[in-house]
């Protein structure tokens, strides 16, 4: 699995620009075989751009696409071993189930019947759609049609498969299942999945490894556990999951001073008395009485989410997130505790000021609902 696997396919340095805009700024990437890679970013970071050309169906301006170790730059998406599954399900609304999912094997030129319904029935059976076969896919539900078009891509075993937003068209809970699903197969088939998404808990719950871009730019390529854990920049701890980003300086190995506080902390060679960004997950405040506490501050609200109470918290002008199962009182002064392995220090980047406190997002918030306010006079 993953990186221990064999390296399958490597872009080297690829650059891609479209009426003038650079798109791709110089992106290298391994894929291993075997390997459920996500690349994960915000609308417009360049994620399909770079499935494009590693499917064929875009040329890179500069740069080398490599795989099993050949140039294929010129090679023809047909020639290549990838299949793709798109979000819109580009199924033959004339056909039914079995001749779509058998399409890939006639295109192929296989001509041995009882193979193809051998093989149409497998990938039925791996996609929980036996009995389907005869259904027009005009019938099928968004979800079933998605699974119809994964068995269609999958059934002449390509050795990559893309996937581009595959789950976006479903609703929460069957995009939850198709998330399982996915990954079952992808474990199952031993094909390496190349994933595309802007859903960071999409990202986390699936891949072994995922690639966090930005601007056209890789920021970070991890597990899901390194992306969430050690984020690289204040762009990577923002993007995944919510972050409090705290200016600090690092005092010496295993220490850092923020908001007039000196904390233990499990990172070092930093060197002595640098400023850095200081990340802590709001999961990761412990919530503990003023006098015990680290860090005293006013909350200044409470919201119920469900599993926990996410609370702000005005430290000394710069505003917490906590998310805690204990109930905290609106207005109350409480303390708060930070253990050394839940602060993680990040050299100061140009990302650093761009994601602050909370502060400025209930202010856009108050503003929300004073002008709904206003328009209700
Ligand atoms: P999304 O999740 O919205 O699809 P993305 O991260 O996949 O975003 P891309 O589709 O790779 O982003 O697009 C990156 C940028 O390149 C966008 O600004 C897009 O408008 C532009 N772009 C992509 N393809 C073309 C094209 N064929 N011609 C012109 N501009 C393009």
């Amino acid at each position: 699995m993953s990186m221990n696997g064999k390296k399958l396919i490597e872009l080297r340095g690829i650059t891609k620009s479209f009426d003038g805009e650079v798109v791709l700024d110089n992106i290298s990437l391994d894929i291993y075989e075997d390997e459920f890679i996500t690349l994960l970013g915000p609308s417009g970071c360049g994620k399909t751009t770079t499935l494009r050309i590693i499917g064929g169906f875009e040329s890179p301006d500069s740069g080398d696409v490599f795989f099993d170790g050949v140039r294929i730059n010129d090679t023809p998406p047909y020639k290549r071993h990838i299949n793709t599954v798109f979000q819109r399900y580009a199924l033959f609304p004339h056909l039914n189930v079995y001749e779509n999912i058998a399409f890939g094997l006639r295109v192929a030129k296989v001509k041995d019947d009882g193979e193809i319904s051998r093989r149409v029935r497998e990938m039925l059976e791996m996609v929980n759609l036996k009995g389907f076969e005869r259904r027009h896919v005009t019938t099928l539900s968004g979800g079933q049609q998605q699974r119809v078009a994964i068995a269609r891509a999958l059934i002449n075993k390509p050795r990559v498969l893309l996937l581009d937003e595959p789950l976006g068209a479903l609703d929460l809970k069957l995009r939850k299942d198709m998330q399982n699903e996915l990954k079952n197969m992808q474990k199952r088939t031993g094909i390496t999945f190349i994933y595309v998404t802007h859903d960071q808990e999409e990202a986390l719950s699936m891949s072994d490894t995922v690639v966090v871009m930005n601007g056209g730019s890789i920021m970070q390529i991890g597990t899901p556990t390194d992306i969430y854990n050690e984020p690289k920049n204040a762009y990577v701890a923002d993007f995944i999951g919510e972050s409090n980003i705290v200016d600090g300086v690092m005092l010496d190995d295993f220490s850092v001073k923020m908001s007039g506080q000196t904390f233990v902390c499990v990172d070092k060679g930093f060197g002595k008395d640098t400023p850095v960004d200081v990340v802590v997950r709001p999961e990761d405040v412990d919530v503990v009485s003023p006098e015990s506490g680290m860090l005293r501050g006013k909350v200044t609200s409470v919201t119920f989410k469900g599993v926990h109470y996410e609370v702000i918290v005005d430290i000394g002008g710069f505003k917490w997130m906590i998310q805690t199962t204990d109930y905290v009182a609106p207005d109350a002064v409480i303390g708060i505790d930070i253990e050394p392995d839940a602060i993680h220090i990040m050299n100061k980047s140009e990302y650093s000021g761009m994601f602050g406190d909370y502060s400025s997002f209930s202010d856009e918030l108050d503003a929300l609902s004073e002008n709904s306010e206003e328009e209700e006079d």
